[in-house]
């Protein structure tokens, strides 16, 4: 398996493949960059991956991603994910954790986890019995990403299909999980009709008898006659394939990675289907970390509108300039990366932040970045 070599490789500055025996932990941490603090922020993907290299490419799009996502949101951490080959509901134990909780500490603060897929905020209680350098705990971010990807949604619509209100809009969520459920939930609060599909029935169940929306099986989700597609899962879904049966005019989702590669936003657009880019969509996940709010907070929804307003500089720049939102959304990033190498003040708030002292106290994004703010 070549990593430098990888398609997906990015000029990541580190990666790092854990193990440890006693436990069954496979692990692979990748830090895309570490931004003026010398941190990168990012969450944990449990999932039960059919081969390394699975594993490696997902963990390799996540954290690029995750720069894109921290730069627009203006948070002055790099961005980085790990992944751990697992299956979520079979092999995860309080060992397990915190072996991952060891690897992650061993890193000395160059990464902060949180949740992300097959992992929750009370497994972060756990990984931080290992190490200070976990966030998304207090209730996690599930609810934030949720309510921003509903934002964002609407305003892809009001966009899209100038209409002001989203009552009688017809919108297919794929995944019912925490974000899927949240966003259904607001959707339907609004006259929203659902179509959803997930892998486990269960979900779907919920879904029908608590928001009232049709089951769609498996595939089909991709043929249903609706205004939007939400693909809130996982990534990857965006195939040629999949654009070529979608009859929706809008996609809005929170999944990461929603697009193999780069070439399938031509498609979307070619097809004249507005793509909400998911790193900008989801943003609400680092917003909420960093606020440590709930979404009905004043302040809470004043942070998400910045997912509003990224949007709508994403939808005007691909207009005047006639490229993709997704190229437009990947410029407006880069050119807010900030610069890889700590200096100055940025040195020394990298060295505090490595102090677990420090740490234990200050961390969870929130207070780094408020500090990282006031000293701007
Ligand atoms: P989750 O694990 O709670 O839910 C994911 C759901 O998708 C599960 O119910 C699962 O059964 C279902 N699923 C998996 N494969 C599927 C498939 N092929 N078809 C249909 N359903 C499938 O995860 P979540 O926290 O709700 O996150 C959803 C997506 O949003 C993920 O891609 C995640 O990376 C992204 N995201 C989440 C956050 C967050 O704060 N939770 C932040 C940013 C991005």
């Amino acid at each position: 398996m070549s990593v430098f070599e990888h398609p997906d490789f990015d000029e990541h500055e580190q990666i790092c493949f854990s193990s440890d025996a006693a436990t069954g932990l496979r692990a692979i941490v990748a830090i895309h960059t570490t931004g003026r603090l010398g941190i990168a922020g990012g969450g944990c993907r449990m999932w039960p991956y059919a081969s390394d290299e699975d594993a490696l490419r997902d963990v390799l799009r996540l954290s690029k991603a995750m720069t894109y996502k921290l730069a627009l949101a203006e948070i002055p951490s790099g961005g980085a994910k790990s992944v751990v080959i697992a299956d979520p509901t079979t092999d995860k134990n309080e060992a397990l954790l915190r072996a991952l909780g060891r690897a992650v500490h061993g890193l000395g603060g160059r990464y902060v986890i949180a949740e992300d897929v097959g992992t929750t905020p009370a497994d972060m209680d756990v990984i931080a019995m290992e190490t200070p350098y976990c966030a998304g705990r207090s209730g996690g971010t599930t609810s934030p990403t949720a309510y921003g990807t509903f934002l964002a949604l609407e305003r892809a619509v009001e966009h899209r299909l100038r209409r002001e209100h989203l009552k009688g809009l017809r919108v297919a969520i794929q995944g019912m999980g925490g974000v899927g459920f949240r966003l259904g939930q607001l959707l339907v609060e609004r006259g929203v009709e659902l179509w959803v599909h997930d892998i486990e029935p269960d979900a779907v169940e919920r879904a029908v008898r608590e928001l009232g929306a049709h089951a769609v099986r498996a595939e089909a989700i991709y043929d249903a006659d609706v205004d939007v597609f939400s693909p809130c899962a996982l990534g990857d879904v965006l195939t040629e394939e999949h654009i070529a049966r979608l009859r929706c005019s809008v996609v809005a989702g929170a999944a990461n990675n929603q697009l193999p590669t780069d070439a399938q936003a031509e498609s979307l657009a070619a097809r004249n289907i507005l793509y909400a880019p998911d790193f900008v969509v989801n943003m609400g996940g680092v917003l909420g970390a960093a606020k440590l709010g709930t979404p009905t907070d004043a302040n809470m929804h004043a942070s998400l509108q910045r997912i509003v307003t990224t949007l709508e500089e994403v939808f005007a720049k691909a207009d005047a300039e006639g490229t993709t939102t997704h190229a437009a959304a990947i410029a407006l990033a880069k050119a807010k990366v900030v610069d890889r190498s700590p200096t100055g003040m940025g040195k020394v708030a990298a060295s505090l932040w490595r102090t677990p002292l420090v740490a234990r106290t200050a961390l969870r994004m929130r207070s780094a970045i408020a500090s990282a703010r006031s000293r701007a």
